[in-house]
């Protein structure tokens, strides 16, 4: 048994050294009351896994207490569906745990018996332990950071001199860093900000904030047990990845404000050359043996193609590009767009303007959650950070329940015949969200028509609603303009019946140019290949999402067809990919050979695979444009499949899909 270290220190043995510790133990000395109301407002089944782990008491993980976990709908059942009884008889268990835990003056065992952690995650999830064991270790962390790479440059090639370019220091980019680092593979960052943390840094439009639930949204290797919010805002985000980069000691190795241009690939000495531009203009040039990109897919702001868009003489900004002090109070603004940033823009500003017009073109569809802009309740934050694991069991269990998530609510089923929906259950999550609208505008009906979208739930990003975007439309300075806009003039926004409507401002909600993937790099492989001109013509495909025939040593994160729609967060795909690089790399180095390049076939199939999976749910079926979808109308940024899937894809690297050059 060992005593844990108090307020502020870290009891986490998973962090490794020199990693951003996160994981902080406060002293408990509340009352035996305020223990009792603190778990009334716990997520009780991660407490649950949580005290029977640190007890050993397994009495807490009785088979009447499992959460059933029934599958996700419209609306995440809480407490993991557990009946009213079960979680009664939960909380008794656990006040009473916790008491004598705070009695006995907070004793953890040190090291958990792997058969008892074993035990607590067969409460949690359902399934086949021992298949499923890998991917819920490496997300728990417990006993070790499973995502480190299995090898050292000094262990595989230890006179080998090998280089790793870096683009991009956002989420990805610092996940690379941290495992090269790991390695003890020398590596650069570039990063054309004067910061990290990518679209988190760059995002920084009033009421920017998360919409996907926040525990999971965070990196394996540093879990943030005490986030404020279950979607919390950006600067708690940007934070958050700023301590990680700094505490991972990786800072030194970025080099902001710069750019990288273009890469060529040296077939004769098997190395890729950069074009590397500084804060001054200055490029040079530099050599690596391998490159992970890491640039990201919503980074490079895109305007409507609409006629006078240069004409107009007020103010212009958008989402992606917030000015620091853009000065809206008091002026008449109009914002293009019902996407996402849209949706959390809207309801910030539109009380400081003194009118608002919103043109939307297609409503969202809006995912119910009252809580979206809530505290986490402060008997859980006070758990969170007194009970030893928790937010670590916490997230785990945020992560198991959307390892499938809403993803069965997608499925396009053939003998399904309905006008807006693509079968029973996209139907049932299209009832759903229906419903919620209709309580949200009930006293609207003009309004409830305008935002009833006409095509099936899931086939664009679902939106998180709490009732704040009726809210501000139904404010008398606001409108809804759904006409649709003909011209920018330079006084304002004529719409298609031919009224001009004048405005001091216009904010561009109308998101990025995701489908130029790595523009505006140019990419040049083997035999001269250039990657966007030669290969994609627009239509990008890669072997997991990470690797293209003919551009050998080349890894890429948030490649095509890794973005996740409905199940599960972008940092977990993110983190496959980044350890997949590092599994190419070690046996690269371990095999003496000095460059890998994904073969033909296998890169095929998969993307055969990909696609047929894309078909078959709501956003690759239907026929609606979004970012998902590029200009030859396929779903090239969408993964169809479960998180376990892509887990179990780039969990090996398999030597067989590559051709090597010695
Ligand atoms: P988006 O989802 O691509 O939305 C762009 C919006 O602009 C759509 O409503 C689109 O309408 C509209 N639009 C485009 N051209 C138009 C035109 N000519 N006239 C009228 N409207 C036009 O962009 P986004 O909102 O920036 O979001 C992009 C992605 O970033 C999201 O899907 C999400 O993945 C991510 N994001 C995440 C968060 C978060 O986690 N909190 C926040 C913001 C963004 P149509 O629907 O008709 O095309």
């Amino acid at each position: 048994m060992m005593q844990p270290q108090v307020a502020g220190d870290s009891q986490d043995s998973a962090a490794p050294e020199g990693m951003a510790r996160f994981s902080h133990v406060e002293k408990i000395d509340a009352n035996d009351e305020f223990i009792r109301n603190a778990v009334d407002q716990a997520d009780l089944p991660a407490l649950m896994a949580t005290l029977a782990m640190i007890t050993g008491d397994t009495a807490m993980l009785a088979p009447d207490l499992k959460p059933p976990t029934p599958p996700m709908m419209t609306v995440i059942a809480p407490q993991g569906g557990m009946p009213k009884e079960a979680q009664e008889e939960a909380r008794r268990l656990a006040v009473a745990a916790l008491i004598k835990f705070r009695d006995s003056g907070q004793q953890v065992q040190a090291t958990p018996p792997q058969a008892l952690i074993d035990q607590c995650v067969a409460y949690l999830v359902r399934g086949d332990l021992d298949e499923l064991r890998p991917l819920l270790e490496h997300e728990l962390g417990i006993t070790r950071d499973m995502g480190a790479p299995a090898w050292t440059l000094g262990d595989v090639a230890p006179n080998a001199s090998f280089r790793v370019a870096v683009i991009g220091a956002g989420v990805s980019g610092i996940a690379a860093a941290y495992r090269l680092q790991q390695s003890g593979v020398d590596f650069s960052v570039y990063e054309k900000n004067d910061e990290v943390g990518g679209v988190w840094w760059e995002n920084r439009y009033p009421g920017c904030r998360l919409d996907t639930p926040n525990f999971a949204y965070s990196l394996s290797f540093a879990q943030k047990p005490d986030w404020p919010q279950q979607f919390s805002r950006q600067p708690e985000i940007h934070a958050y990845l700023a301590t990680v980069a700094g505490s991972a000691g990786i800072r030194s190795k970025i080099r902001f404000n710069t750019e990288v241009d273009a890469m060529k690939f040296d077939q004769a000495r098997s190395c890729w050359t950069l074009s590397v531009r500084d804060a001054s203009g200055a490029v040079t040039q530099e050599e690596f043996n391998a490159v992970i990109t890491a640039v990201g897919i919503l980074s490079r702001p895109s305007f409507p193609d609409i006629p006078g868009l240069g004409s107009f003489k007020g103010q212009v900004i958008h989402s992606g590009k917030w000015p620091q002090d853009p000065q809206l109070a008091g002026k008449r603004v109009a914002m293009v767009g019902t996407g996402a940033s849209a949706f959390q823009i809207g309801p910030s500003i539109a009380d400081s303007v003194s009118q608002f017009t919103v043109f939307q073109r297609n409503p969202p569809w809006m995912l119910p959650t009252p809580t979206y802009h809530d505290d986490i309740r402060p008997g859980m934050l006070w758990l969170l950070r007194h009970v030893p694991f928790y937010g670590r069991w916490f997230r785990f269990w945020q992560f198991w329940i959307a390892v499938e998530g809403r993803l069965p609510l997608t499925e396009v089923e053939d003998d399904w015949d309905h006008p807006i929906s693509v079968g029973r259950a996209n139907e049932e999550l299209r009832q759903g969200c229906l419903a919620w609208m209709a309580g949200q505008y009930g006293d609207r009906p003009d309004l409830l028509a305008k935002v009833t979208p006409d095509y099936p739930p899931a086939a664009k990003r679902m939106l998180r609603d709490n009732g704040a975007w009726a809210a501000m439309l139904k404010k008398p300075h606001v409108e809804l303009n759904t006409t649709g806009i003909e011209q920018i003039t330079a006084t304002g926004i004529k719409t298609k019946d031919g009224a001009l409507h004048e405005f001091d401002a216009i904010v561009f909600a109308t998101g990025f140019k995701a489908s130029d993937f790595l523009a505006p790099m140019t990419i040049t492989g083997r035999d001269g290949r250039e990657l966007h001109r030669d290969c994609w013509a627009g239509d990008c495909r890669a072997y997991l999402g990470i690797t293209v025939p003919g551009f050998p040593n080349l890894f890429m994160t948030g490649g095509p067809n890794t973005a996740v729609v409905i199940n599960g967060s972008a940092i977990f795909s993110s983190e496959c990919q980044v350890e997949y690089a590092m599994r190419a790399i070690g046996h690269l180095l371990a095999s003496g050979n000095k460059a890998l390049d994904c073969k033909a076939q296998p890169f095929t199939d998969y993307n055969t695979w990909v696609d047929a999976g894309n078909l078959k749910r709501a956003w690759g079926a239907a026929r609606t444009t979004s970012w998902y979808k590029n200009s030859k109308g396929r779903a090239a940024q969408t993964w169809p499949y479960s998180l376990m899937d892509y887990w179990n894809i780039t969990a090996s690297f398999k030597p067989a899909d590559y051709e090597f050059t010695r």
